[in-house]
């Protein structure tokens, strides 16, 4: 990963915002400036160089994380070292990340500032963050080969009648830290029968039942970088209308992968998917936007929505996930992560997609 190449990537950017240097705060954008993969990091980065700030238990950590860099630690909160950082990199206008700092801290900030002007610019190391170097891309399929083999090994080849969705999810993450993940990368997300009708449904006590619906909404973590698939399977025979709404989900979803590619309108891919839901008379059953960018992050830039702003770059990896839920009765949600090229949408290669019946 080339640290230094970001932040001058970063730092050709700060001209646009007027500022001088950059006061990071978020820690994935820590993590991508500078390697650093502690808690508590900062970097300030200017137009000439950058300064990273921890406390004392990263000492040891960052001198080899972030080698590349001049360090400074310091025993107590690193607010006013990093305005004093901005300071000795000629910074007279200061950026910081509206999203970073808590109101207390921006209280602060204020405070330790004085004639230093602060200046809020939002989402700039995010947007940087978007396109997918080849590094990055093999942590995301790393981590979703992990998901895979969790996915086979526990949902595939050992559900049984009277499994809870907690048992199942807590099965899964053993697996996936198995197969070689950080660990799981969000909430594991098992929800059997009627419960599949909540997008994000937390796993209960509730025990599988044969004739149920089981979505399982999962990802893992490898070296940082997230992965996100859903699945719906069915356990045992599922009746026609449960086939009926997975062969919509499954069109939606396909017309989604096929709208991805580099220039396209986001608002547009959000429609080619959500369009088919709504002809089938289902589009107040798809609550939620189409799909989200993955990386660092398990939720980052861009966001697939309806009303989203602008195009998706080639080298984005987004997941399409259109999902349809029905009170009472159960959901179907159907998630891949596609790489954005030239070419169109390239799905990361995953758990085959047509109704598995168990
Ligand atoms: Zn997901
Ligand atoms: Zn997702």
């Amino acid at each position: 990963m080339d640290h230094a190449l970001r932040r001058t990537r970063l730092a050709e950017r700060l001209d646009e915002l007027g500022v001088d240097a950059l006061l990071v705060t978020r820690a994935p954008n820590v993590r991508y400036l500078t390697g650093f993969t502690g808690s508590n990091g900062r970097v300030v980065v200017g137009r000439a160089a950058s300064i990273f700030l921890t406390d004392g238990r990263y000492d040891e950590q960052s001198r080899t994380e972030v080698a590349d860099l001049e360090r400074r630690v310091y025993r107590g909160p690193l607010l006013e070292p990093a305005v004093a950082a901005a300071r000795d990199l000629g910074s007279a206008r200061l950026g910081f990340e509206p999203e970073g700092i808590t109101y207390g801290a921006w209280d602060r900030l204020r405070t330790y500032a004085g004639d230093l002007e602060l200046i809020p610019a939002p989402a700039l190391v995010e947007d940087l963050r978007i396109v997918k170097d080849a590094d990055e891309l093999g942590r995301i399929r790393r981590a979703q080969a992990c998901a895979d083999v969790a996915f086979e090994n526990v949902v595939l080849s050992e559900l049984t009648e009277g499994l809870t969705e907690r048992e199942v999810a807590f099965g899964l993450d053993v697996a996936m830290r198995r197969a070689g993940a950080d660990g799981p990368g969000f909430e594991t997300i098992v929800a059997f029968g009627e419960n599949a009708a909540e997008p994000h449904h937390g796993p209960t006590d509730r025990p599988l039942r044969r004739g149920d619906l089981v979505k399982v909404d999962m990802g893992g973590v490898f070296d940082g970088y997230h992965s996100d698939m859903t699945r719906t399977v069915a356990f045992g025979s599922p009746d026609e209308r449960i086939r009926e709404l997975y062969e919509l989900v499954a069109a939606a979803q396909r017309a989604g992968v096929a709208a991805v590619a580099a220039g396209a309108r986001i608002a547009d891919v959000d429609r080619a998917a959500r369009g088919v839901i709504e002809d089938a008379g289902h589009g107040e059953r798809f609550p939620h936007g189409l799909g989200h960018g993955v990386g660092l992050e398990i939720h980052e830039a861009p966001m697939l929505r309806w009303d989203a702003e602008g195009e998706l770059a080639a080298g984005a990896v987004v997941t399409v996930e259109p999902g349809v839920y029905i009170p009472g009765v159960g959901g179907v949600r159907i998630e891949d992560m596609v790489e954005v090229t030239p070419d169109g949408g390239r799905v990361i290669p995953s758990i085959a997609k047509e109704l598995i019946v168990l």
